[in-house]
């Protein structure tokens, strides 16, 4: 049975559009009312337009959880080039429909990527620039996972990673043009098809999100979020590969001179020490994946699986290890990969090592710009009614897109739906969250769009 959900909706109001003791006692303090400024006042209420955003939002609640369950039904795991290409038709249609120029990127097909889609809307000149980001593909290829609703949650792949908040991006610009305050606005969205799992090679597959960057003023990214926290920071991520040479002989001689400690040795030594020197300090974690070492070892980086051989009574030759490194700032990466080649250069006997390092996702660091974002997030969630909003642990949350833009513009994310058991079967949206979300980003984005650009 569907109950509606506005009874549960109605505690989210118990503050806006009353008029609190405190306005009544500023109205009569109206000559001091000059000493504060004019702007924060502004800020803790809803404006007219504001209110017919919301009302909008608010109107069509049902119809933005019929569109969600519309996308969710189109399987579109990473890998399912079509699928993820049907979801992005679905979007592409509606954007069109509120004025935006869109086009679909195609990736090369080598890698295996659905593309990405991007949508424009050019308003008044001298503006913010805002890029809005999300991304249509899953984990999982939704076979088994279509939107089943319950009551106030609703199943399926991708409910609410991240197509919660895809549909919380599509309602909130549907509400600013209804309430005609898209006109002047200047905003790009960008889709990437491959969030989940991206394409090699990545300085490829992210060009264009990061050239949709490069021409904005804020990012606003709608991954899951949650009623009193976003997202002003996120860790990176890179990977690396340490390979350890030993000499083979016999295993009696290990420990001597000749023989030395073999490459199985010198593989624990050089990450104990790593652990040893480098494990607590805040925001940085390194995790050795896999590990393979014997006689003859072959390593294939591509699956992160390997084969071994050798004897019970021979040192070992080779020993190649895998693992990934996240870090909060390009500072605190380059600092703790230092250490790590001054520990793998510190050879035992007879043994040599490397360790290579790889980029992955850019660290998105708690920048001032980020969190004077998030007063302003904070003070739309007050006006509606919503409550304080504060800033989310990164070492709680990975690296996602937005962290590809985070270097380049003042950016934000958990915008999106809440939800819970993401990258599982289990995915599923709390359907209550949808409007507050959406709410919320279309004031921020409204306020956003009227401010100069910096
Ligand atoms: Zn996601």
């Amino acid at each position: 049975m569907r109950v509606p959900l506005r009874s549960r909706r109605s505690r989210h109001r118990v503050f806006p559009r009353t008029v609190s003791p405190l306005s009544v006692m500023l109205a009569a303090l109206a000559p001091l009312a000059l000493l504060v400024p004019a702007a924060a006042d502004a800020q803790t209420r809803l404006s007219r337009t504001e209110q017919r955003i919301r009302a909008y939002i608010e109107q069509h609640r049902d119809a933005q959880v019929d569109f969600l369950a519309r996308a969710v039904n189109i399987n579109s795991g990473t890998m399912n080039v079509d699928g993820v290409r049907r979801v992005g038709a679905l979007f592409r249609a509606a954007l069109d429909s509120l004025g935006f120029e869109t086009r679909w990127i195609e990736m090369p097909e080598s890698m295996h990527r659905a593309g990405h889609l991007v949508a424009e809307h050019r308003g008044k000149r001298g503006t913010k620039r805002i890029l809005l980001i999300g991304h249509f593909d899953t984990v999982f290829e939704g076979e088994g996972q279509q939107f089943v609703r319950e009551d106030t949650v609703a199943r399926g792949a991708g409910s609410s990673d991240m197509k919660g908040g895809d549909v919380i991006i599509l309602y909130a610009l549907a509400a600013l043009r209804s309430a005609k305050a898209l006109d002047d606005a200047n905003i790009t969205v960008f889709f990437s098809g491959d969030e989940e799992s991206a394409g090699d090679p990545l300085s490829l597959a992210r060009r264009d999100l990061i050239e949709a960057g490069k021409r904005s003023d804020v990012a606003l990214a709608f991954e899951g979020g949650q009623r009193g926290i976003a997202t002003v920071a996120r860790r990176g991520a890179s990977s690396w590969r340490l390979e350890v040479t030993g000499k083979q002989s016999h295993s009696a001689g290990v420990f001597g001179d000749s023989a030395g400690y073999g490459a199985i040795y010198e593989a624990a030594r050089i990450l104990d020490e790593f652990r040893k020197q480098l494990a607590g300090e805040q925001y940085l974690t390194f995790n050795p994946g896999a590990i393979v070492g014997g006689t003859e070892v072959t390593f294939d980086t591509l699956h992160i699986r390997g084969t071994v051989a050798g004897k019970l009574n021979i040192i070992a030759r080779s020993a190649v290890v895998e693992g990934d490194l996240r870090f909060l700032s390009e500072e605190q990466k380059e600092r703790a990969r230092a250490r790590m080649r001054e520990i793998v250069a510190a050879s035992l006997p007879q043994t040599s090592a490397r360790i290579t390092f790889a980029d992955e996702y850019p660290a998105m660091s708690p920048t001032p710009a980020n969190y004077a974002l998030l007063a302003a997030y904070d003070s739309v969630s007050q006006a509606l009614g919503y409550g304080p909003v504060t800033a989310l642990d990164p070492g709680k949350r990975g690296a996602g897109d937005v962290s590809f833009v985070a270097p380049y513009v003042a950016s934000m994310d958990g915008l999106g739906a809440d939800g819970a058991g993401a990258h599982s079967p289990r995915e599923r949206v709390f359907l209550t969250s949808l409007p507050m979300q959406t709410e919320r980003a279309a004031v921020l984005i409204y306020r956003l769009s009227r401010q100069k650009q910096p």
